[in-house]
């Protein structure tokens, strides 16, 4: 079955109660027993929920999977998989994350003596390297959050079956559509389904993927035993936003794609951090690795926080807030925002600079958009005008 097709069917029959043809809320947290040990599959809503098993059935299958999990975030996906670990496992992760993954990792998981070891991940030996016999997972995030950088799913995959390792792939920002990490080799595929799945920024939520049945069996039990788990509407919400996967990932990556150049083009800026770009570093592998290069792009602009300032302040129809993947526009500003808690040693090591912008290209009229961006950076807007208020979580 094609992905769109998918996207809109799988797991979404029509209820079989009334024939509903929308999946319904099934706004309950318990289920009545026709007899002592007899019931029709659902006890509690912990454990499991119709609304939010057509969501990881749907889900499961965008991914090519056997098993989907949804959580109540995408961090909340992300502990369960750390909780496959106990103390003293390690785990090499590379070095360019999502903000609050580097603050879970450094001031939660390490609390329980887990160890944390990052690596340059454009260099997939720089895993190997970095393994040692207590290490139990890999953690990938590609395309990286905010840089853009892309790393090889596959190679790095063979380093962890020779390990005997799990390794697990963050892919919020590709989407299914884009990246597919299990057919790449990964066990595990995590998603904040805030972002481009759910689509429309109004729902935070989290998944996890895999085909593995033993490690289906362990994070399930997890999932049940520490409740991170998503309520009825807002996994009704990601069903609903998941339909239209397809066709709004194109047009985020159509209008990515000219805003990219359009950037790539003007004076005030040094440098534009995009993988469809045939300037960027890993653009073959990008190619290789997805069917799409996505709707996220950083640049680094001439000049220090105040031109920053002026930029992310004078856009109008790019709203200045964190989060990503929704079908509005917004601009942000990964040092004092998404990024702020980031230790500054690793800032530097990685070039996270004061300069650096990262926009989430929506799917408005792509020449309302370049045209936004470009009263903004010659100066010409005033942030007095501007239609969206800062919203800074
Ligand atoms: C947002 C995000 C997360 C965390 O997801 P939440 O739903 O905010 O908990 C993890 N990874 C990436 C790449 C993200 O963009």
């Amino acid at each position: 079955m094609e992905f769109e097709t998918k996207a809109i069917h799988m797991g979404q029959e029509p209820d079989k109660a009334t024939g509903a043809t929308i999946t319904p809320i099934y706004q309950t947290s318990t289920y009545t027993h026709d007899a002592l040990g007899k019931h029709k599959g659902y006890d509690y809503s912990r454990a499991d929920n119709p609304t939010r098993h057509a969501l990881e059935v749907a889900l499961a299958s965008l991914e090519n999977g056997k098993y989907g999990l949804c959580f109540a975030s995408g961090l909340a996906a992300t502990s369960t998989v750390l909780n496959l670990l106990k103390a003293g496992d390690e785990v090499v992760t590379g070095d360019d994350l999502y903000g609050g993954t580097v603050r879970l990792f450094d001031k939660i998981y390490s609390n329980f003596n887990i160890k944390f070891t990052y690596v340059d991940g454009t260099n997939p030996k720089n895993f190997e390297s970095a393994i040692t016999g207590k290490t139990k997972l890999i953690w990938l995030e590609t395309p990286t959050n905010p840089l853009l950088r892309v790393f090889d799913i596959n190679e790095v995959s063979k380093i962890a079956k020779a390990k005997k390792l799990i390794l697990a792939v963050d892919n919020t920002f590709a989407s299914p559509y884009f990246q597919k990490p299990l057919d790449l080799g990964a066990d595990i595929v995590v998603h904040s389904t805030t972002k481009y799945l759910g689509g429309h920024s109004d729902v935070v939520g989290g998944a996890i993927i895999t085909s593995n049945n033993d490690l289906f069996e362990e994070l399930k039990f997890i999932q049940k035993s520490v409740g991170a788990i998503p309520g009825p509407f807002d996994s009704w919400l990601v069903l609903r936003g998941i339909k239209t996967l397809a066709v709004r990932m194109k047009k985020h990556e159509e209008n990515a794609m000219q805003i990219a150049e359009f950037l790539s083009n003007h004076p005030k800026i040094k440098k534009v951090n995009y993988p469809g770009l045939k300037s960027h570093p890993q653009y073959e592998l990008a190619k290789k690795q997805m069917t799409g290069f996505g709707g996220m792009i950083s640049f680094e602009v001439n000049g220090g926080i105040d031109t920053v300032k002026k930029i992310v302040e004078g856009t109008k129809l790019f709203a200045l807030a964190e989060s990503l993947g929704g079908v509005e526009s917004l601009i942000g500003h990964p040092v004092t925002m998404t990024h702020a808690e980031v230790p500054e040693e690793h800032k530097e090591k990685l070039g996270l600079s004061e300069g650096l912008i990262r926009i989430s290209v929506g799917i408005e009229g792509t020449n309302d958009l370049i045209n936004d961006l470009k009263q903004a950076l010659d100066g010409k807007g005033s942030s007095s005008t501007k239609n969206n208020k800062a919203i800074v979580v």
